[in-house]
């Protein structure tokens, strides 16, 4: 053996050992932050005129830098939005790696396409989308919502034949709708108007109906899209999407639903009801990287009519017009469907997963959380120190310390980081700073919660 194939050889081996026992780890160490001057002084200097080597390089990641990353997938990670990707999909992510899939094209990523399709297929459906529905797996909830108001904004002016292709559009939102609608309106340089929504954090049909009746007629004509939330990612709460649907069908509006954390509760038979009026969307987005037990980066995004997004995203240019050439309609190009070209088949994790395991497994892994939700809420309504604020509708609980200042809660999550016990930040609530956990990981349990709600004593 050479001796370059002899390195590379003992890199192969102590990287996939390292990857499998990280994949083992139940639970992961919670680990946490440094400073830069901290990692600066741990790791030194990686990159120089000869390398340090494959060995050293992961030698410095296991010791220094993986321990400055919290473990996302850890079971007492309950901030922001966790994430819990499966065994296979996580190990499923290193064969996408290997296998230098270019997945924007159905010319060079044919069968990689072809699954991930499959995989939105399933999400469609549960969407009560009709057949013609696709999409693409983009990086996240960010640029697919940004992806879907994109293809409405071209709609609303195709539409409109020229009439509003100097008009700056508008799109309706809700206060709790997530910080991403925003910026894309920025993005766009198009303008939001927000619905206040109730106390729970919910957009009502009614309210939005009010705002839209008490319009200006030349702001109404400027609404391109209106946007319900499946899952607000403060309180998991689940807009009035069958009112809000019927409000968007009747004005002729685009009807964009952003499922980023609670799409994934479509699975399950339990919470479904509650998407009522989903089908009416025209286009929707939920990250399998979030409640569906993918590994980032993974968003997915529908569309009823795909034709319209193709339109609006497609790029022309001499070196790609081959892909549209006579003949290939049928073709599907992802790269069409985003504001994207080159892609990553990062679909595929998902799919491998959704395939080994069986769509009953992903119902049952999301019931799991919804129930242990359900044993938290039940612990905060039961003790007398913390107070619970919204009744919940999916896996997300923002509750009260009882008489804690916002410094307090600070110093409290970061003892909790610190020693490892828990990984929760305060967020606020009606101006209020309270706590708030975020429940997507089927290993958390109910008895870890009440440590955690100990610990707040
Ligand atoms: C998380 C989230 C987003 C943003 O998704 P990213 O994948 O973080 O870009 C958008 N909308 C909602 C409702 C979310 O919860």
């Amino acid at each position: 053996m050479h001796e370059r194939d002899a390195a590379i050889e003992a890199l192969t081996d102590a990287i996939v050992r390292y990857s499998v026992e990280r994949v083992r780890l139940s639970p992961p160490p919670l680990d946490r932050g440094r400073t830069e001057a901290e990692l600066q002084e741990m790791a030194g200097n990686t990159i120089t005129p000869e390398g340090i080597g494959g060995l050293q390089a992961l030698q410095l990641f296991q010791d220094v830098l993986a321990p400055a990353t919290i473990s996302v997938d850890h079971s007492k990670f309950l901030s922001f939005v966790p994430a819990a990707p499966t065994e296979a999909s996580v190990l499923f992510d290193f064969v996408v790696g290997a296998s230098s899939i270019y997945a924007g094209s159905w010319m060079e990523g044919a069968g990689a396409v072809f699954a991930e399709n499959q995989a939105l297929r399933w999400l469609a459906d549960l969407a009560g989308l009709p057949g013609e529905a696709g999409g693409v797996f983009v990086s996240g909830g960010t640029i697919g919502n940004l992806s879907a108001l994109i293809a409405a904004r071209y709609h609303w002016r195709l539409l409109a034949q020229g009439r509003h292709d100097r008009v700056r559009g508008l799109i309706v939102a809700s206060t709790g709708s997530h910080s991403s609608i925003a910026s894309a309106a920025r993005a766009m340089d198009a303008d939001i108007v927000k619905v206040v929504a109730d106390e729970r954090g919910r957009m009502d049909g009614d309210a939005l109906h009010a705002l839209i009746g008490d319009l200006p007629e030349e702001d109404r004509s400027r609404i391109f899209a209106i946007v319900a939330t499946s899952g607000t990612t403060n309180a998991g709460v689940i807009d009035d999407l069958a009112g809000a649907g019927r409000i968007a069908n009747d004005l002729g509006v685009w009807y964009h639903i952003d499922g980023a954390y609670g799409g994934a509760a479509l699975c399950s038979p339990t919470a479904r009801p509650k998407f009522a009026g989903i089908e009416r969307c025209d286009s929707f987005i939920v990250d399998p990287h979030k409640w569906l037990f993918a590994p980032f980066d993974c968003c997915a995004l529908l569309y009823r009519n795909p034709s319209i997004a193709r339109a609006a995203h497609t790029q022309h240019a001499e070196y790609l017009d081959v892909l549209h050439r006579d003949g290939a309609d049928h073709e599907w190009n992802p790269s069409d469907y985003a504001h994207h070209l080159s892609r990553r088949a990062r679909g595929l994790p998902f799919w491998f997963s959704l395939a080994t395991y069986g769509t009953d497994q992903y119902a049952k892994a999301v019931d799991i959380t919804l129930q242990v939700t359900a044993g938290a809420a039940d612990l905060i309504r039961a003790a007398d120190h913390v107070e619970l604020l919204v009744e919940p509708d999916l896996s997300v609980l923002v509750f009260r310390r009882i008489g804690w200042t916002p410094q307090q809660y600070q110093a409290w999550s970061d003892n909790a980081l610190l020693v490892g016990e828990a990984f929760v930040v305060p967020t606020t609530w009606n101006g209020e700073t309270v706590l708030r956990f975020c429940f997507v990981n089927p290993l958390t349990t109910v008895d870890e919660v009440g440590e955690i709600l100990d610990s707040l004593r």
